[in-house]
């Protein structure tokens, strides 16, 4: 079977997600044969170099010979069962340890099956225990006016890109927004570096104000992923955990992309030393092999919703594939890869990336800012100085990511933002061949 053969059937019948369709006319999609460490190879042996980890997902490389072991082994025992009722040896030893590396106070772990599940379980459990505790007048929710937390109509309704929810507006719960950090542009003049956070005044302000009615403030801690990898400083989640105590509201940390190590630190609140009410960690879980998510809360939460059946207290939520045994135990094996001093090694590994990247993009009339956190780089692009945009309907993010693909390399920019997440494993050759081929497509384009 030929790669066109491939992508002729695949267009006759698949619907992509996050896609316009029409577009596969001219650009039929990769189809991917097999994959190797950074590497993903059709069935005649072109390839391109993951720098995205598929949507941030892979941590040590596609094809991992650890990860597969441990998903061989469990298949021979076990796949899948019911979960009510019932447990397995992966899942109590993820639970186990990713306690172990959550942040002080985090004890009790939820499974779900992909990262919109973890924060609609996130958001109903944050609603039911205030309503058990009495406090039934908090029925909102407060989140960022740029910020992404999945796909859901709960999910959409506590993220703030028009993109992907205007037009599912009038089904969503109403949520409060404020403005979210933004470093680049930023209104009061600071450096990210140096900053004591006076844009916290925003969300100061609505929780001082609305506070009684708000369940949880939900943020994305550090990263702001798909508004463009937006940086900012750990002051800031310092000010909200207190902010939340002080207005009796949760805070979600949704680490769902960041977690993982992504932040150069396992979980990206420790660098504010802030234990949220809830943590939500997917994505990287399963080093990218399989879907499968955790809402790890408190001793506190969990107490709440503990009594005899009868009371009606219990957390009335499930999915078929909960506690999934194959995802288990492969998330187990990725925390063991953990125990190999990767964030050491990643330390030297993301700074070596950014230097890369700052010597093929540094200086192009077109580069906004160069921006790094941990084991993410962004390029943002800006059509003149003083950070001004591109006109959206120009896609020029989507005519660098084409010829970057041409030239091998899978960026799939988030609008005029291009950014490398590639999996840890990459290597220093490869981290080259990535930022060089990334910079010739932005010569191509602009
Ligand atoms: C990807 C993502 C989600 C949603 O996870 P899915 O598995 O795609 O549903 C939620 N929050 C953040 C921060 C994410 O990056």
């Amino acid at each position: 079977m030929s790669v066109k053969d491939l992508q002729r059937r695949d267009l006759a019948r698949i619907w992509h997600p996050c896609s316009q369709m029409k577009d596969y006319e001219a650009h039929p999609p990769f189809v991917v044969d097999r994959g190797e460490g950074v590497w993903l190879y059709d069935v005649e042996g072109r390839r391109c170099l993951d720098a995205v980890s598929s949507w941030w997902v892979n941590l040590f490389g596609h094809n991992n010979d650890r990860l597969n072991g441990a998903l061989r082994r469990q298949a021979e025992k076990l796949a899948h069962c019911i979960f009510s009722d019932f447990s397995h040896g992966p899942a109590i030893e993820l639970a186990e340890r990713i306690v172990t590396l959550a942040p002080p106070g985090l004890e009790r772990v939820f499974f779900a099956d992909n990262g919109s599940a973890a924060v609609e379980v996130a958001l109903k459990m944050s609603f039911q225990y205030h309503r058990l505790r009495g406090d039934a007048g908090r029925k909102t929710f407060l989140s960022f006016s740029d910020g992404y937390h999945g796909e859901t109509l709960g999910a959409l309704a506590v993220g703030g890109l028009g993109l992907y929810g205007a037009v599912f507006s009038p089904l969503m719960m109403e949520t409060l927004k404020v403005p979210s950090p933004d470093c680049f542009r930023c209104p009061y003049g600071r450096k990210r570096e140096a900053c004591d956070v006076p844009c916290f005044e925003a969300m100061e302000r609505c929780l001082a104000e609305r506070g009684r009615e708000i369940c949880a403030v939900i943020v994305e801690p550090l990263l702001q992923g798909a508004a463009g990898m937006k940086v900012y400083p750990p002051a800031y989640l310092a000010k909200l955990r207190r902010a939340c105590d002080e207005a009796g509201a949760h805070l979600i940390a949704d680490e769902i992309a960041v977690g993982m190590g992504r932040s150069g630190t396992f979980f990206a609140c420790e660098q504010a030393a802030v234990t949220p009410d809830f943590l939500l960690v997917s994505k990287g879980i399963t080093g990218g092999y399989l879907p499968l998510s955790l809402v790890v809360t408190t001793e506190e939460v969990y107490r709440a919703f503990y009594g005899d059946y009868n009371e009606g207290r219990a957390f009335l939520h499930s999915h078929s594939y909960t506690g999934n045994a194959l995802a288990c135990a492969v998330a187990c094996e990725t925390l063991n890869l953990f125990d190999e001093g990767i964030l050491e090694v990643n330390r030297v590994r993301g700074a070596f990336i950014e230097e890369a990247v700052r010597s093929r993009f540094e200086g192009h009339r077109h580069v906004g800012e160069i921006r790094r956190l941990g084991m993410v780089t962004a390029v943002e692009l800006v059509e003149g100085p003083g950070g001004k945009a591109f006109d959206r309907s120009c896609r020029v993010g989507h005519s660098v990511y084409r010829r970057a693909l041409e030239r091998g390399v899978l960026l799939r920019p988030l609008g005029d933002v291009l950014y490398f997440m590639p999996p840890y494993v990459i290597s220093d050759e490869e981290v080259l061949f990535m930022a060089g081929r990334a910079g010739e497509a932005l010569e191509a384009t602009l």
